[in-house]
């Protein structure tokens, strides 16, 4: 069946060959994808009582979704029990993901996590830490509407990633082995997302770096934005988190006692502070003191562009001079979804060298200068 077949794509998941930037791209009649459903919108009905949306349960959802099983990839389900609204996800949400993921690397070619969109970014950034060295699709998915409305995004977006979770080269490579988020009709490296939009259904967007992919009539791959893993590597999953973190968002008059509140907040051992432009701040004398006891007790400031789009650039103005000198880090251009789940887990795993893992690039979250 050819993918241009427009009308079918939503009813049916395709086993076919089609070529996209010269790369042919492959559904093998065999493969075997995992969806990991955590809840969501797309999982959603009106409570009765209070009007509410609320998860419904797995079998509900499967009922809405008989394309899931109608196709010539083969789909099999593990859910959350209970699913959860998105702002209910935690780490131990997010070491639940990567477990399932971890424990049926093997059986499948490819895995999709269901997932609320409010802190979706959050949880697909700390599985792409978690899943070190990862060489087969991990992408997240949800929907602005449940899947039970008749103008729901969630079909569309759901057996398109599905499809991508699929897709290998001839040689049987996948052909984005990341942790990434498919959205509306562009997949995003999923460490490099922000929730946009609370009304749209394009809801997430890349601000620092290119979609990974763009769906229409055909999927067209950028294989050259792609991060590959060491084919030869195995995956390692890393579960150890430290939530003593924070985030510290700068605005003009902020006042001594709230930074010193948070700064001397006990455990606290990574600071996310969010400045103005290319990563400046007020010069206030007190603010330098604050920031520099604080990297005196051992706590790592890393400090992160309120902008969405572009870098911090920390002595480019006189004005971040101080945060320098007060062992304020750079986060470069990093998003506060990426860098948050990163201390975590970096605290969590390796804090003694915290310092000179956060200055690091992992997977393509941060371009570092
Ligand atoms: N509150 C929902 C959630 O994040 C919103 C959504 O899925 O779009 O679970």
């Amino acid at each position: 069946m050819q993918i241009n077949d427009k009308k079918n794509r939503i009813f049916c998941i395709y086993a076919s060959f089609f070529v996209i930037l010269h790369r042919k791209i492959v559904f093998n009649t065999m493969s075997k994808v995992l969806l990991i459903s955590t809840g969501g919108t797309i999982t959603m009905v009106r409570d009765k009582v209070s009007g509410a949306l609320v998860p419904a349960d797995i079998e509900t959802f499967k009922a809405y979704m008989p394309e899931l099983f109608a196709g010539t990839i083969k789909v099999e389900i593990e859910a959350f029990s209970p699913l959860l609204d998105s702002s209910d996800v935690n780490p131990a949400g997010w070491l639940h993901m990567a477990q399932m993921v971890y424990d049926h690397y093997e059986e499948y070619d490819g895995f999709v996590i269901l997932h609320g969109t409010d802190t979706m970014s959050y949880s697909a950034s700390a599985l792409s830490f978690m899943l070190e060295n990862l060489s087969k699709p991990v992408v997240f998915t949800g929907s602005q509407l449940p899947v039970g409305v008749l103008r729901s995004d969630a079909k569309e977006n759901l057996l398109t990633a599905i499809e991508i979770a699929a897709a290998k080269d001839e040689e049987g490579n996948a052909i984005v082995p990341e942790v990434t988020i498919y959205f509306e009709d562009r997949l995003f490296r999923a460490n490099r997302t922000t929730k946009r939009n609370a009304e749209h259904f394009s809801a997430f967007n890349s601000y620092n770096y290119p979609a990974l992919a763009k769906a229409g009539v055909h999927i067209t791959y950028q294989p050259h934005l792609v991060h590959y893993s060491d084919p030869k590597s195995p995956l390692v999953l890393h579960t150890q988190f430290d939530q003593n973190v924070a985030v510290l968002k700068l605005f003009p008059g902020i006042q001594q006692p709230v930074v010193r509140a948070l700064l001397r907040t006990r455990g606290l051992k990574g600071v996310v502070l969010e400045t103005f432009g290319a990563g400046n701040a007020p010069t206030d004398k007190w603010l330098y003191r604050e920031l520099k006891a604080a990297v005196d007790r051992g706590i790592i400031i890393v400090n992160k562009t309120q902008c969405n789009t572009g870098s911090v650039e920390m002595g480019l103005y006189a004005v971040s001079l101080n945060l320098m000198k007060a062992g304020v880090i750079s986060g470069y251009d990093i998003t506060t979804e990426a860098l948050l789940t990163k201390m975590m887990l970096v605290f969590g795993e390796d804090p003694e060298h915290a310092k000179e893992l956060l200055s690091k690039d992992f997977c393509g979250e941060m371009t570092v200068e």
